[in-house]
């Protein structure tokens, strides 16, 4: 099944915390839209990878994305490799979307700058025809990336007022972070506190837009502009 949308992300739960409030919102506009996590998160300190994987799938289901696939790369020492690249590519080719959602290309986390570097690479080698004999070249028209593990000003932000319970449903999906655990406590908060702090994000980049919540984006051309009389986020 190809998608219209594909975020790519280093770890499951990853895209629950930055940009599954604008796949469910575009799912709900029509469009179809895939999750390709690149490691199962077997570094963690909480549940099982076999558990994690389980859980992006019930995550994936709440956020009414059709299908999502693990790469099983190696989590916490993810490398952009030639092998990585070429299996990133022949997947993009598969999934053949319109647009790549990535994550920031700077940040705190390794996995999560190395996976910018390695989506927007692939998508490059996926547009080239004699890069494998079984599949069809296919280069992504847009690329975003996903901001709000970094301090940076958005290029834009989607509202999603709309999406942000569902958004937080899948979360809260992936039971053995989140749920009541012993392990580990001291490192993973509880739900409310969890709620609490994705609410300030989101409300923080929704008040950029005049919304009351928002995801927010970076893309690396101008924005085009068709109808300035439609542009939204009120300036006064
Ligand atoms: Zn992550």
């Amino acid at each position: 099944m190809s998608v219209d949308i594909l975020a790519i992300a280093a770890h499951p739960d990853d895209v629950e915390q930055t940009c599954g409030g604008t796949l469910i919102k575009m799912v709900e506009k029509g469009y179809r839209a895939g999750i390709l996590d690149l490691t199962a998160g077997d570094m963690g300190t909480r549940g099982t990878p076999e558990q994690r994987l389980a859980e992006a799938g019930e995550a994936a289901r709440v956020m009414l994305v059709g299908r999502r696939e693990n790469l099983h790369f190696p989590d916490a020492r993810l490398e952009n490799t030639i092998s990585a690249r070429m299996t990133l590519a022949i997947k993009i080719r598969e999934f053949q979307p319109r647009v790549v959602i990535l994550p920031y290309w700077q940040g705190r986390h390794p996995d999560h700058y190395r996976t910018a570097e390695l989506g927007y690479e692939a998508c490059f080698l996926s547009g080239l025809r004699k890069l494998d004999e079984y599949t069809e070249p296919h280069r992504p028209y847009k690329i975003i990336y996903s901001s709000v593990y970094a301090n940076v000003t958005p290029s834009f932000v989607v509202d999603i007022s709309a999406q942000f319970e569902r958004r937080m449903s899948a979360l809260l999906s992936y039971r053995s972070q989140f749920g009541a655990v012993l392990a580990g406590k001291e490192l993973f908060p509880d739900e409310q506190e969890i709620r609490e702090r994705l609410g300030a994000v989101a409300r923080f980049y929704g008040n950029l837009v005049g919304v009351k919540y928002g995801e927010p984006f970076v893309v690396k051309e101008t924005m085009l502009v068709e109808d300035i009389v439609q542009m939204g986020a009120r300036s006064i």
